[in-house]
Parts: C-alpha cells; structure tokens; sequence
C-alpha cells in the first residue's frame, strides 16, 4: 500500500479539528484532515446549532404562556414541524457537510472521509469507504476525536431502542412522554425542550440535576422545571428498562 507524505493530519474535524487544519492549511501546510462522520462535528449536526433552534422555539412557546399574566392573552398551539424544517433545512443542511468539505478545500486542506487511527510513529491509516489509506505526517498529528454520548450500563437498555441527542435533535415528532436519564446542562435541555413542546418529561439522577453548578442555582432551575410540570426523580438510580 502507498503511504503519502503531508505536513499534517488532523484526526477529527469537530469545531476544534476543523480550526486547526484549516489554519494549517491557511498557513500553507500540506494538511489531510480526516473525519468518519460530518466535517463540523458534533455542534452544528447534533449539539449546539440544531439545540439552540429547538430552546429557541420552547421559549417562545413559554412566552405565549405569560402573555395571560402581563399583556393580555394570546393562544400557542405547539406544532414540532417547523423546528424540525428548520433544523434539517437551515442548521444542518439535512445532515450534509458539503459546504464544510468544500470551505476546507478552498483554504488549501484535503479532506478524508473515514475513521483515522495512529499505525506507526507519525503515521496515520484511515478506513474509508474505498479500503484503507495511509499518510505519513512530517510535522504534526493532530487528535481532535471529540466525544460522544455516553451510555449508561443499564440492564435492558441496549436492547431498548432509547435516543442520544444525535436522535433527539433528528426527531420528527414529540412523543408522548419522555425520561430523561441524567440531569446535565444537555439533559436538562431537551427535558425543558420536549415538556414544552407537550411530552410528560421524567427526569432520572442520581444525585441532583446540574452536579457541577451551584446548588443554590440548581435547585431554582429545579423549582422552575417543575412548575412548568416536568417530573424530576433526584437521588435515584435506573437498574433495568
Ligand atoms: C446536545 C449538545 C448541546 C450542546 N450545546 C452547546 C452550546 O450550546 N454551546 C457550546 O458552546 N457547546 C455546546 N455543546 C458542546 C459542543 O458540541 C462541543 O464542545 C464541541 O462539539 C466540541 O468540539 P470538538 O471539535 O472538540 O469535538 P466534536 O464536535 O465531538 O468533533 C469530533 C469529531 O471527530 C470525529 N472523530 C472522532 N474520532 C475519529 C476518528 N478516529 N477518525 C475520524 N474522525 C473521528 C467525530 O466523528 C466528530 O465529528 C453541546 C453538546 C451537546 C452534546
């Protein structure tokens, strides 16, 4: 197999990875950057863009509620189709990173699709579609791999269909009820999302929602989730689904 010789390889093209190759890329380096999923990563596909979308639409649905209590009235109806129009369309180009690809391109930058992993000192073999490729990088390797979500090892959940945020933002309906296992800021989130969009939300932690702010903070957003009717289950532990 023909190994290639760059300046640099990039190992994961999410915010940060992308910044970088394309820098390097900028600065005039031979730069590869490798990706196995979609070249801006987890936030514009599955996170930051297409959530803040759906926050957006819950808050205005929030507003509505108050406007009875300081400005008159006015009547929402939840309709979940145009948040998820609005995050295929605009936030993620129905899940397509050929603008990013080709941004990264035009700054100098060659793009592998495929899944990246360190062969030999300085060396880089990534599994595409096409079989394996392998670079020699010269000057650097850059890891960017990111994260994932994690999966708690619950007895019964593997064989559940269940949803990580990567399903959560794709959803095309609200469902009727939701639990939501875990009390983080990304948890919390769609918890607030989905209950206000008219799903009977369950909130599952072991300790308490939000660990690592204040508690005093905690237990406000608590106190107002639960006014809005979210049902939060603190100092529990899911054994089986
Ligand atoms: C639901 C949710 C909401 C969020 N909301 C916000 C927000 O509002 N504001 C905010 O600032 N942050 C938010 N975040 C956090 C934000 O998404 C991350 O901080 C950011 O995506 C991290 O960027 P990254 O480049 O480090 O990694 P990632 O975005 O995870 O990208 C890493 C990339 O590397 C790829 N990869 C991994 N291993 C390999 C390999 N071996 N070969 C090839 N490719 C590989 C992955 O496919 C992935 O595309 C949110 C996160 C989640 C989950």
């Amino acid at each position: 197999m023909s190994i290639e010789t760059v300046d640099a390889v990039v190992i994961g093209m999410g915010p940060g990875g992308e910044d970088v190759a394309t820098r390097l890329a900028t600065a005039g380096l031979a730069v590869v950057g490798v990706e196995g999923r979609l070249v801006g990563g987890e936030c514009p596909y599955y996170a930051c863009v297409p959530t803040k979308m759906m926050v957006r639409a819950a808050e205005a649905l929030a507003e509505a509620g108050r406007v009875g209590a300081l400005a008159g009235s006015a009547q929402a109806q939840p309709d979940w189709r145009p948040v998820a129009a609005r995050i295929r369309d605009e936030a993620t180009d129905n899940w397509d990173d050929t603008v990013a690809v080709e941004r990264f391109e035009k700054a100098g930058g060659r793009f592998v699709r495929g899944w990246g992993r360190i062969s030999a000192p300085g060396e880089v073999t990534v599994t595409t579609a096409d079989g394996p490729r392998v670079f020699r990088a010269d000057r650097a390797i850059v890891l960017n791999p990111g994260t994932a979500p994690a999966v708690p090892p619950i007895e019964g959940l593997a064989e559940t269909p269940y949803w990580t945020n990567r399903e959560a933002v794709a959803a095309t309906a609200v469902p009727e009820s939701l639990i939501v296992l875990g009390g983080g800021p990304v948890g919390m989130e769609f918890a607030q999302i989905f209950s206000r969009f008219g799903a009977q939300v369950t909130v599952i932690v072991r300790h308490r929602i939000l660990p690592k702010e204040e508690p005093e903070a905690a237990d406000l957003v608590a106190e107002t989730l639960t006014a809005e009717g979210l049902s939060i289950r603190s100092g529990v532990e899911a054994t089986r689904i």
